[in-house]
């Protein structure tokens, strides 16, 4: 068997995802796991890997012994088999969570949300520690601007629909992994406006909906590391007809610094001086994300020592501190040496041999 996969991974989601965004994860997966939308013969198997992620990972309980302790943790909750699983406590919910990713269940029909767009940009490394406005342009659905998103155009009359009698809603006998189930669901013929456009809007034919270019200044924070993704709130593609839009994510990309690395909030530097400033000590200007700074390195300093210079990392994300920067000395060994540089280093061996009989 297959090692199991991680269920965040399993989820699409990242380790601080709140418990809404699980259950909006599972919603989603679990509607395209459905035999209606999906052809695939693995979607049995992957509808209970997404059900067995979302059991662990909606029970805070479970979630946290989890998180501290991987499968093993939770090892236990679920059998192996779909008939083991489930009809313990927690299915309750998963059931209904089911159910609503269709829009059933309770007899009522929510209009589906907009799709959550996803865009990467690209940082330096000072953006990302001092924070900064990053342009970014989407490409999204929005209202048509012809229609106002009605789909009719302009002025034109409605008729109302046949199938649903001016409802909105129809009954609907699903099959489902669970065995069969009648639900009531927005009228496919209308989309469960109860009337039908007879004179289609131009422009979007009758969608309501028309994709445009979208410029926007994103504000990063200062802080932010390479991978993290930024999420606004109802950026993403405009929903359905009640329905809330999407949301967009921004995975920063930040590259790579030509002397500075980070850990953490801390800004790693190396400072390469050679045999000579070492031994007898030297000040040297350091670049920082602040300006230079002089450093003084005192004489015998051995090469990996690191000098802090408190206060001149990267801001924390969430609270007001900063981290430091780290100066790490590389004592460099010349690879060529110049003649007189020769008879100097051969003095010194000699006196250096002469130090040690003593
Ligand atoms: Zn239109
Ligand atoms: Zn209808």
């Amino acid at each position: 068997m297959a090692p199991k996969r991680d269920y965040y991974e399993v989820l699409g989601i990242n380790k601080n995802a709140s418990a809404d965004d699980i259950k909006k994860a599972f919603r989603k997966l679990a509607f395209q796991c459905h035999p209606d939308h999906n052809q695939g013969d693995d979607s049995e198997a992957k509808f209970k890997e997404i059900n067995e992620a979302y059991g662990v990972l909606s029970d805070d309980e479970k979630r946290a012994a989890y998180d501290r302790f991987g499968h093993a943790g939770v090892d236990g909750t679920f059998g192996q088999g779909f008939g083991d699983f489930g009809f313990g406590a927690g299915f309750g919910s998963i059931f209904e969570d089911f159910f609503d990713a269709f829009g059933g269940g309770g007899g009522h029909r929510s209009a589906r949300r907009g799709a959550d767009l996803h865009q990467k940009i690209t940082i330096t490394f000072e953006e990302a520690a001092l924070g900064c406005s990053a342009d970014i342009r989407i490409n999204r659905s929005e209202q048509c601007s012809n229609c106002n998103g009605s789909g009719a155009r302009p002025g034109s009359q409605t008729s109302r629909c046949t199938d649903c009698n001016g409802s909105g809603k129809v009954k609907r006998v699903q099959q489902s992994l669970f065995g069969q189930f009648t639900n009531i669901t927005s009228c496919p013929k209308c989309s469960g406006e109860g009337s039908l456009i007879t004179d289609p809007c131009p422009k979007c034919k009758g969608s309501g909906k028309e994709r445009k270019e979208h410029n926007m200044k994103l504000k990063v924070p200062a802080g932010i590391d390479n991978g993290t993704n930024l999420k606004l709130n109802g950026q993403g593609d405009i929903g359905e007809k009640g329905a809330p839009p999407g949301d967009l994510y921004v995975a920063i990309e930040v590259k790579p610094h030509p002397f500075f690395s980070r850990d953490e909030t801390n800004v790693v530097y190396n400072l390469p001086i050679n045999f000579a400033q070492a031994a007898l000590g030297t000040e040297v200007d350091i670049p920082t994300l602040y300006g230079n700074e002089t450093l003084k390195v005192p004489a015998g300093s051995q090469s990996g020592r690191i000098f802090t210079l408190k206060g001149k990392g990267i801001q924390h994300l969430r609270r007001n501190a900063k981290g430091d920067q780290l100066v790490r000395l590389v004592v460099v060994t010349p690879e060529k040496l110049t003649k007189e540089q020769r008879q100097l280093f051969e003095g010194l061996e000699k006196s250096f041999a002469e130090n040690e009989k003593k």
